[in-house]
């Protein structure tokens, strides 16, 4: 038999058709598939042959020309006789690979993990609350019990040839995979589930209840294990992650364990001193405002923060109090502060310190200028 003969293709035949003839003889003659055949090994020994010489166009021109005479000595000669098991030449490694797969066989790949976002209030992320999301994601066949068979019989997977690890051609490269096929198992079942597809699994929308631990802020995760995408025929599920993400408060900002707020003050109450209510996430607390008190200044009431989720130790609240200056004024009301501020200015350096010390300030600077 000539070299077209064993691939069964004609002397016209298309490196695709040779390709492709070769692909399905060398399934069906590899020795991992025919065991101690010793018929089946020299077969595929001349399948090998035939479609080094074919699938490279200089060769089969020459062989073409010369016949086997002309292609031997080409230096090729030493993969043949080197067994199944040696170090195939380039010539083979690429197809090769592409059919069998060189690895060793692959395991059933784990579900994929799955990650979500769920949003929480201030006072969800700090107090704790439970969440229910819906999901949708791989579940374990119920019909099969993620098996993907309808009646458990199986045999040796086809595409990968029971190697569970193919190789697929990305670019210059070649990929190894895990086989799509038989999920790396390197078999099959005969007679696939019908309700999966032979999958063992199939999307659906799960509800679940996320327990969100008190204390938690942005960028925390959750990660609830198991609780990702079933694994196909019956491996292992994947993790859920969660990803948290607290909405802005219309009163707190949070900052680590501590809460952050803005209070305005009266006028009056920072001149004379008094009691004002201060927000929490609890309840309100009086807050005792000292007399002449100025604005921006901060309050620290201590543990009325967020109870860290980590360390347990509890932060406080930050607040910080601004003077509302008095607006829409009758002519009444302008006058009296007027008149107030005509008795101040007689003693500006006393009722306002900074002001005094700033136009110095300031008067020094011109002075300077003016010297220059
Ligand atoms: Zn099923
Ligand atoms: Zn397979």
């Amino acid at each position: 038999m000539n070299y077209y003969q064993i691939l069964g293709v004609s002397e016209n035949a298309t490196q695709v058709e040779i390709k492709k003839a070769y692909k399905r003889l060398a399934m069906k003659y590899h020795p991992d598939r025919v065991g101690d055949d010793r018929e089946k090994h020299e077969k595929f020994k001349e399948i090998q042959k035939a479609y080094s010489v074919l699938s490279d166009e200089t060769k089969r021109a020459q062989y073409d020309r010369f016949g086997e005479a002309g292609v031997h000595g080409g230096g090729f000669g030493s993969g043949f006789q080197g067994g199944f098991n040696g170090d195939f030449s380039d010539i083979f490694g690429d197809i090769f690979n592409d059919v069998f797969g060189g690895g060793a066989r692959g395991q059933p790949q784990r579900g994929r993990d799955i990650k979500i976002q769920v949003g929480l209030t201030l006072e969800e992320a700090v107090n704790g609350t439970s969440k229910q999301v819906h999901i949708t994601t791989f579940v374990p066949c119920s019909y099969c019990e993620g098996s993907g068979s309808a009646d458990g019989n199986m045999q040796m997977c086809e595409t990968c040839g029971g190697h569970g690890r193919v190789r697929l051609q990305q670019g210059m490269f070649s990929v190894q995979q895990t086989c799509p096929r038989c999920q790396g198992s390197g078999r099959m079942y005969i007679n696939p589930c019908e309700h999966c597809g032979g999958q063992g699994r199939r999307q659906e929308t799960r509800k679940l209840v996320i327990k969100v631990p008190p204390g938690v802020d942005t960028g925390d995760r959750i990660r609830l294990s198991g609780e990702g995408e079933a694994g196909p025929l019956g491996a292992p599920a994947g993790d859920l992650f969660v990803d948290v993400q607290v909405k802005p408060h219309p009163i707190f900002q949070r900052h680590g364990d501590d809460l952050y707020c803005e209070v305005p003050l009266r006028f009056a109450t920072a001149c004379l001193g008094g009691e004002i209510k201060v927000p929490t996430l609890e309840q309100p607390v009086n807050l005792k405002v000292p007399e002449g008190t100025q604005t921006g200044k901060v309050f620290r009431l201590r543990g009325k923060g967020v109870k860290s989720v980590r360390s347990h130790r509890t932060g406080d609240l930050l607040c910080k109090v601004v003077i509302e200056t008095p607006v829409n004024l009758t002519p009444e009301q302008k006058a009296l502060i007027r008149q107030l501020d005509e008795n101040l200015g007689k003693k500006s350096q006393k009722h306002s310190p900074k002001n005094s010390s700033w136009l110095d300030t300031v008067k020094g600077f011109f002075d300077k200028v003016k010297a220059k």
